[in-house]
């Protein structure tokens, strides 16, 4: 008989005018205790709506069914058997929108936590178990992924299971993608990704950092160099500004650029010597969750006054419900209804400010959000000494400007057949470079679904 609480297994997480001063991870996780209680919530439907919910079709009620007996490391390789990232994804998957999503217990009061369940079995794994050996068959074909990225991962150790000898080029000194420039290490440890990319490399993936795919080898090369299919998997790392006076004045960034300095250049590590502003004020301009780590970071590098200035209201922000209760904890303000038009800047070009208009809402626009009108006259500035544009990314054009027949959208996302297959013959792509800026758990889908086109064209051949 299933535990009928309404209420999920509350996880434990540091208190937040302590956390808000340091990069150790809000959330600590369950205990083994409060994994099986929470286990115990499952009621095992016949007809399992969260598996539907999980782009990578984790068997989510044989886990959770282990982890209630307390066989975790059994629970382990159920979720492993399908999802090479779970630590990452237990801590940073919009749950709620997917397996979450469809749990029946959230119909009558909260689902399951399956992200909190998932996230323990695998740190529980990191922690007392042990990598069971794979037997893979090498079948003698090497596969390229670009990128190592949640989607170029996946793809890569999904091949590697199948027997192929996969090489991973990487623009970065690091692998791991936006797990490692973007996402905090207060959301999702570095350690943890480090941990989830040495399980891919003791399948025989190969990573090869520092390469830079458009500039040190093309396309063209890498097929030459006797790969017989490429995965592009490169995200969407080129942010997008507003295009308003004082822009490029000292003192904006871009989240992407100031996250990665936080991240991958440990500007969040005391006494690192990372090229970094430490400001007193700063302005996050956006609304989603790229905004909300930004506006956490400022604040925990000591900023005393974090404003995120957002054009439409708290309902229409697309931020993770959970980031934008945890960032109004931590003393971020927010400044709804309020839109930049200009940065403010002393002699020295330096930020000083940043005027804003108060923004209403009118009628719905082609999202279905209502579309936010300027009030005349309203304008106000908030004095500042950082401003970090946080508006969206698009995929970079280095790849697609050097690779001779690969067709892309007007945004600048590469097109791709049923198959996952671009407009190159033998090359795939999935992930952010070809859906535009979106989650780690449909990157993840992506390159598991083109490892299986590029299996099947392969084995064909
Ligand atoms: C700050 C931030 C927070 C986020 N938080 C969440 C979250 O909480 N939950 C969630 O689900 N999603 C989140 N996302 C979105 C999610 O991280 C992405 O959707 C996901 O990482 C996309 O995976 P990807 O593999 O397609 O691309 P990426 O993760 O961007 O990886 C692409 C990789 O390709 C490399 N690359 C690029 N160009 C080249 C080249 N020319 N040659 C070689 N390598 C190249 C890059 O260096 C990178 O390592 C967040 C994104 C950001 C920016």
């Amino acid at each position: 008989m299933a535990d009928m609480t309404p209420i999920k297994t509350k996880m434990p997480e540091q208190e937040p005018t302590v956390r808000n001063k340091n990069f150790y991870e809000v959330s600590l996780g369950y205990t083994a205790e409060m994994a099986v209680k929470e286990a115990n919530r499952c009621l095992n439907c016949k007809h399992r709506p969260c598996v539907s919910g999980c782009p990578v079709n984790v068997q989510i009620p044989d886990f959770i069914a282990l982890v209630a007996k307390g066989d975790f490391e059994g629970a382990y390789e159920v979720i492993k058997a399908t999802n090479s990232l779970p630590a990452v994804c237990g801590r940073v998957c919009p749950q709620e929108l997917q397996c979450e999503g469809k749990c029946v217990r959230g119909i009558k009061g909260e689902s399951v936590g399956i992200g909190r369940l998932e996230r323990f079995v695998a740190d529980y794994h990191r922690e007392h178990g042990k990598d069971k050996s794979v037997n893979i068959k090498p079948n003698g074909k090497k596969v390229a992924v670009i990128g190592a990225g949640p989607a170029g991962l996946t793809c890569a150790g999904d091949l590697a299971r199948l027997g192929y000898s996969v090489t991973v080029f990487e623009a970065f000194h690091t692998a791991g993608g936006v797990l490692v420039y973007g996402i905090p290490e207060f959301r999702l440890p570095k350690s943890v990704v480090a941990a989830e990319v040495e399980t891919l490399k003791t399948l025989g993936v190969n990573i090869m950092t520092d390469m830079v795919i458009g500039k040190v080898l093309t396309i063209d090369e890498i097929k030459e160099m006797g790969f017989e299919a490429i995965f592009i998997g490169s995200g969407a790392g080129l942010p997008m500004f507003m295009g308003i006076e004082g822009e490029d004045a000292l003192g904006v960034y871009s989240a992407n650029e100031f996250l990665t300095r936080i991240n991958l250049m440990k500007a969040y590590v005391d006494g690192y010597d990372t090229p970094i502003k430490k400001v007193k004020s700063v302005a996050v301009v956006g609304g989603g969750n790229v905004a909300m780590d930004a506006a956490r970071c400022a604040k925990r590098l000591g900023a005393e006054n974090v404003y995120v200035v957002y054009r439409r209201g708290e309902e229409e922000m697309p931020a993770r419900r959970e980031e934008v209760h945890h960032a109004k904890e931590e003393e971020i303000e927010f400044k709804f209804l309020c839109n930049p038009t200009r940065v403010l800047t002393d002699e020295n070009y330096r930020v000083t400010g940043i005027e804003c208009i108060k923004m209403q809402l009118g009628e719905p626009d082609a999202s279905g959000r209502r579309r936010p009108e300027k009030i005349e006259g309203s304008e106000f500035v908030i004095d500042v000494d950082a401003v970090i544009m946080s508006l969206g990314t698009s995929p970079n054009p280095l790849i697609r400007n050097t690779a001779k027949g690969l067709d892309v959208t007007p945004r600048g996302c590469i097109i791709v057949d049923e198959d996952m297959m671009t407009t190159i013959d033998g090359v795939y792509a999935g992930g952010d470079a070809v859906s535009g800026a979106a989650t780690v758990i449909s990157a993840m889908g992506a390159g598991k679904r083109a490892a299986a086109a590029i299996d099947k064209r392969l084995q064909k051949e």
